[in-house]
């Protein structure tokens, strides 16, 4: 098999990745709103999963069972996720940001046996009106000696109370399913993503050339627990790599960033997009003494050039894009040490892993726009949706998965993402990319974050309509509308330019951070309509 590298053991539990290193070593180091810290070594992060895990199994909850997990940025949410995988039970990862609607879903669509909470989500649990039969079991996650429950929930250390602090590890097959993951959601109802252990053992190997983890390293993953990419970078890759994680629970505010960045001598940094944008764009980027970040990556949406380059003046530090799926892993990616082409998402994290194909999955030459597409026998390809095995099917291609991303490749193998395949503007019969036109707009000094969109028209079909927010300060005139337009037209192919510009204060966002361009032309439609 072409991929036998990234092929697991057959016998194989993806928490023995996390098992090999001196028990003394510091796994995580939680750090509060209010300043409150914590630490914890893997050998006490192991015990804790053990006691739990001992815990979970005298409910009754055994193997294959499905538990919902919703917890924030906290180091007990390591140890749940250990727990509940070390007694080879399925992880529904939900964000606390979900309100009752999207926990009954999960809920319900999973048939979960189990919730694991914390006190600020019991009560969304309970709102749910919804009949829940196969669900047993609700625990509550409270701060360490806390041994209160709100009523019909247990709490959780009552739970691991006189626990052994050894667990024997479930005997799971590399297909067993692990993690049952449900997507962002940015453009209709999330789908539940089939993980197996395997597709753990496959991630982690494919991912370390682009995060480039070593042991000695403290590393910030800033994604929360309840996204595949929590799951990806700060639970599997700082852990899988014997690292030291910072868990923080504060929330997104770009000087507070930097401070952390500079004051626990982060060296290595994975954020979104977002995260990067506002640090970039927020003054004073050069006071922070940043020298011991080694690596930085960014993944989840496009990543701009403008942010690259504000980093690089400032800090002598490529930020490097990835691009990735709730559906795999990292398909595409800047490595260490290779190259960044401004603009590009990087190349294919292997030989043949990720491609360009066209719609009948045949590959296309260079500079040719097609889908972005990933070999169906890659072990860290998701096993089928939930309940829905045709789906996966209606996505491929051949022998190709198509993921729903556009994007056209250069003659040395960097892709340039054009955008979701939905989000794909045509004016006149030209094809446009929403990301070639924001990228364009991010270049205007004026701008802090913007989105392009198809609004309809009666002569063009659509027209590229953006939504920009401006940076602090700056105020949205005509002048500053027509200035933006043509340095567009400079910046870009004058037919992409946008025609219409609506300053707003907020875009419309996922739980997770992601711009839903859905929205917009959502609402474009309407007015149209109107
Ligand atoms: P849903 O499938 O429910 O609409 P989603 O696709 O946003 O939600 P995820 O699996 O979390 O859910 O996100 C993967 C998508 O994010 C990719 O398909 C792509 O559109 C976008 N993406 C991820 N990384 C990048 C990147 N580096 N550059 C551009 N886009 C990216
Ligand atoms: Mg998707």
């Amino acid at each position: 098999m072409k991929y036998s590298e990234w092929v697991a053991p057959e016998r194989y539990n993806l928490t023995s990745e996390m098992e090999r290193y001196a028990p003394g070593k510091v796994a995580l180091k939680w750090l509060g709103e209010n300043g409150e810290e914590a630490e914890i070594s893997y050998g006490d992060l192991l015990k804790q999963a053990n006691r739990l895990a001992g815990g979970l199994a005298k409910l009754g909850l055994e193997k294959g069972d499905k538990v919902l997990v919703t917890v924030p940025r906290r180091i007990i949410a390591y140890a749940i996720y250990l727990a509940c995988l070390k007694l080879g039970l399925v992880i529904i990862p939900s964000s606390e940001m979900l309100r009752a609607k999207d926990l009954s879903y999960r809920l319900r669509h999973s048939e979960a046996r189990a919730v694991i909470s914390w006190p600020s989500v019991t009560g969304e649990v309970d709102r749910i009106e919804d009949e829940l039969p196969e669900l047993k079991h609700r625990i509550v996650a409270k701060e360490a000696g806390d041994l209160s429950a709100e009523e019909g929930w247990l709490n959780l250390n009552a739970l691991m109370e006189g626990q052994s602090d050894t667990f024997e590890t479930a005997d799971t097959s590399r297909d067993d399913m692990a993690i049952l993951a449900y997507t962002s959601g940015t453009t209709g109802n999330p789908k539940g993503v089939v993980h197996t252990h395997g597709w753990a053992y496959a991630h982690l190997r494919i991912t370390a050339s682009w995060l480039d983890i070593r042991e000695s390293d403290t590393v910030w993953a800033t994604a929360a627990p309840g996204w595949q990419k929590w799951i990806w970078s700060p639970f599997l890759s700082v852990l899988g790599s014997g690292a030291t994680g910072l868990v923080y629970s504060g929330t997104f505010e770009p000087k507070r960033y930097l401070h952390l960045l500079q004051d626990y001598k982060i060296g290595v940094l994975c954020c979104t997009p977002t995260e990067y944008r506002l640090m970039a764009k927020s003054h004073g980027l050069d006071e922070y003494d940043l020298t011991n970040l080694r690596s930085a990556v960014s993944a989840g949406e496009p990543l701009n050039q403008e942010v690259i380059n504000e980093f690089r003046k400032h800090h002598n530090l490529t930020i490097r894009d990835g691009y990735g799926q709730t559906e795999s892993t990292l398909l595409i990616g800047n490595l260490v040490g290779s190259p960044v082409r401004l603009g590009a998402m990087g190349k294919s994290m292997a030989e043949g892993l990720a491609l360009v194909v066209d719609d009948e999955g045949t590959p296309v030459p260079p500079g040719t726009v097609g889908n972005i597409a990933v070999h169906g026998e890659l072990p860290a390809l998701f096993r089928e949706y939930f309940k829905d095995p045709d789906r996966k099917q209606q996505s491929m291609r051949g022998e190709f998965f198509i993921t729903g991303d556009r994007a056209k490749l250069d003659e040395e193998g960097y892709f340039w993402f054009e955008g979701r395949g939905d989000d794909i503007i045509i004016s006149s019969g030209y094809t446009i990319g929403p990301f070639e036109v924001e990228e364009a707009l991010m270049k205007h000094p004026a701008v802090k974050e913007c989105a392009a969109v198809a609004s309809p028209d009666e002569i063009r079909g659509s027209i590229v309509k953006a939504f920009v927010v401006l940076r602090e300060g700056v105020e949205g005139t005509q002048e500053l509308i027509k200035d933006m337009q043509s340095r567009v037209k400079e910046w870009t192919a004058p037919y992409k330019y946008p025609r219409k510009i609506e300053f707003v204060t907020d875009l419309p966002k996922t739980a997770s951070g992601k711009i839903r361009r859905i929205e917009l032309r959502e609402q474009e439609k309407r007015n149209a309509a109107k």
